[in-house]
């Protein structure tokens, strides 16, 4: 039976960390935009943003109680402390699952055309259980950012990764694939690439990104790396098998050596072969410890999932809804006890 899926109940989550230059100048556009989606009868009254503060060290939390105060359709969650971006979005996410029909997750910089929230709704109220979103181009992107980027999809889709290309974390989420989103327990968060691996029907929509106008990147160089590195191993065994092949090829290449060696001790052409000893040191050495490498960032993180970590943990949460489970605030256990 085909389920009515028009006017469902929409969260924006958005993930903040150090925000506080933007957060208000969002937090307005995305009122207006929800407002917008309510009185043309898209989106159910009951339809919320919910700003989770990724352990921000600025006055973003201060800020998300302020507009809490000031909007009911604000919540507000707090973790503990800096999780990152996916982590942050998981959390919203996750919070948000039994209470809305389905999520759209966007950055607290808007650097997405909110614009673009029509046309995730549509393909949702057309049945799309996912709907990803592309960006149309890296204009705004520094070079260094274009390269690193191109370099990164092209590896993981090599690496056998189920990603598009130039995909964000702009994305509609259902309820329905949302429950299939909590039953992924790794603590290594990559979202692009385990949304993809559901497998529940899905679409695509293109958007526009603008230059960041409040504040500054909040992707530090590191956290993209980890990211990087996050996507790359947790979906594809490929960097160890490459790590076979090179054995393989060193092996080859050593047997080459002995008959080399050998022809040349009968002929008696045999010189002191300090370089080429030297040579094959380092070049093994090198390959060696590569090899340890790659297999020891496997071990780590195969222990690290091991330890089954919660990955984040609300400290405080902001909630104008009698149904929000996860809610200790004051104002929410006031009304409970009343
Ligand atoms: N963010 C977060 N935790 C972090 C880093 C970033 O929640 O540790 C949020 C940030 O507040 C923003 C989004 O993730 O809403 C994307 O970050 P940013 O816009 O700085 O990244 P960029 O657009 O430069 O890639
Ligand atoms: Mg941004």
């Amino acid at each position: 039976m085909e389920e009515n899926r028009k006017k469902g109940t929409l969260c924006i989550v958005v993930p903040c960390y150090n925000e506080e230059e933007a957060l208000l100048t969002s937090a307005r556009l995305l009122l207006e935009k929800l407002g917008g989606l309510k009185d043309r009868g898209i989106v159910s009254e009951k339809s919320r943003i919910i700003f989770v503060d990724d352990g921000s060290k600025d006055k973003t939390w201060e800020l998300i109680e302020q507009l809490y105060g000031e909007n009911r359709e604000i919540t507000g969650l707090r973790l503990a402390h800096n999780r990152g971006h996916q982590n942050a979005i998981l959390a919203g996410m996750m919070y948000a699952k039994d209470y809305c029909d389905y999520t759209i997750t966007i950055d607290a910089d808007l650097q997405q055309d909110v614009n673009a929230m029509e046309l995730f709704i549509r393909e949702y109220e057309e049945g799309s259980e996912v709907v990803f979103g592309v960006r149309n181009s890296r204009k705004t992107d520094g070079f260094l950012k274009k390269l690193s980027a191109t370099f990164f999809y092209k590896t993981m889709r090599f690496m056998g990764a189920n990603i598009y290309e130039n995909s964000a974390d702009y994305r509609l989420m259902s309820a329905k694939a949302l429950d299939a989103l909590s039953e992924y327990g790794e603590v290594n968060l990559f979202l692009r690439g385990i949304i993809p691996d559901i497998g529940l029907r899905s679409s695509v929509v293109h958007f526009d990104v603008f230059p960041r106008m409040q504040g500054e990147s909040k992707y530090s160089l590191s956290k993209m790396l980890t990211l990087a590195a996050d996507g790359i191993t947790s979906f594809s065994i490929k960097p160890i098998r490459l790590v076979f092949c090179m054995g393989i090829l060193a092996l080859l290449v050593g047997f080459g050596m002995i008959i080399h060696i050998v022809y040349e001790h009968y002929f008696g052409y045999t010189s002191d072969g300090w370089s080429s000893i030297l040579m094959s040191i380092w070049v093994l050495g090198g390959a060696i410890l590569l090899s340890l490498g790659i297999i020891g960032e496997y071990v780590g993180r195969n222990y690290m999932e091991t330890k089954r970590r919660p990955r984040y943990y609300f400290w405080q949460t902001l909630s104008h809804d009698d149904n929000c489970k996860a809610c200790s605030c004051k104002p929410c256990s006031d009304e409970k006890n009343t």
